[in-house]
């Protein structure tokens, strides 16, 4: 069984500031570090949507026509990687492209942020733990992703985050819907129903490995129409519920950012 974090009661990880910042509990048992929510740097901090999440955690290849697109076989359980907190930029800010790469392109997502720790999660616990949605997109420097055996430089490039506006967890989640414009033409379109693996599931999957934390940020996978990005294009994703989303009808999350060379 996973351990999750030592301790048992997790909300003395989560909600406690650390008196001491001791790296040991009284048993000399290694603990988390604190989880004070922290601050993105000063200059995202006007624009920022959400607080800096401990992590953020993708799923690679969870819509078929993706994973054709790219040449790849499906994954017979979901492939996790994590991008650095440090690559979230919010609405406006540009996505600044690497020299080193000659190939960075747009991947439009649906973000899910965490609402409450999971671990050890059923898929019932998982949907129920869910705060809420935003659109995202997992900028990826294809050529690294392809040439180097780990993503994290693929993925991980300052700027390569972008993330929208939070809108309430919808009350059924298989209702959102993913598109992705550049330049105002759309380039991709993705419902949750035409994911291999759901999102509850996806959740609980991932915390059988590491535990969730309140607000910690989900990237569920990107549908077919990945493109490159040059300097000077403007990408836009938007995530959008159907009728049934809890609060408005009509709530939709977007990310709109400006291409730049570096
Ligand atoms: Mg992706």
């Amino acid at each position: 069984m996973h351990p999750c974090l030592p301790g048992g009661d997790l909300s003395v990880y989560w909600h406690q500031p650390y008196p001491n910042r001791a790296d040991s509990d009284p048993n000399g048992i290694r603990i988390a570090p604190t989880l004070t929510p922290m601050s993105l740097p000063m200059s995202l901090t006007p624009m920022s949507p959400m607080t800096r999440p401990a992590k953020i955690v993708c799923v690679g290849r969870n819509y078929v026509d993706h994973a054709k697109e790219l040449g790849n076989e499906m994954p017979s359980e979901p492939l996790l990687f994590l991008k650095p907190t440090s690559s979230i930029i919010a609405a406006g800010q540009p996505i600044r492209l690497p020299a080193v790469s000659k190939r960075v392109e747009f991947e439009g997502e649906i973000g899910v942020v965490i609402g409450n720790p999971l671990c050890d999660a059923s898929e019932e616990e998982a949907k129920a733990a869910i705060r809420g949605v935003v659109a995202a997109n997992d900028v990826t420097a294809r050529d690294l992703q392809k040439s180097d055996s780990q993503w994290t430089r693929g993925k991980g490039f300052d700027t390569f985050c972008p993330v929208g506006n939070e809108i309430p967890a919808p009350a059924g989640l298989q209702g959102l819907t993913v598109v992705t414009r550049v330049n105002g033409e759309e380039r991709q379109r993705g419902r949750v129903a035409e994911m291999a693996f759901s999102i509850p599931m996806i959740l609980a999957y991932i915390s059988r490995v590491m535990t969730l934390e309140p607000g910690d940020l989900v990237l569920t996978g990107t549908p077919a129409g990945v493109g490159k990005l040059v300097a000077g294009d403007e990408v836009e994703v938007e995530v959008t519920g159907s009728p049934d989303v809890q609060g408005s009808p009509t709530a939709s999350s977007r990310v709109r950012n400006p291409v730049q060379d570096r």
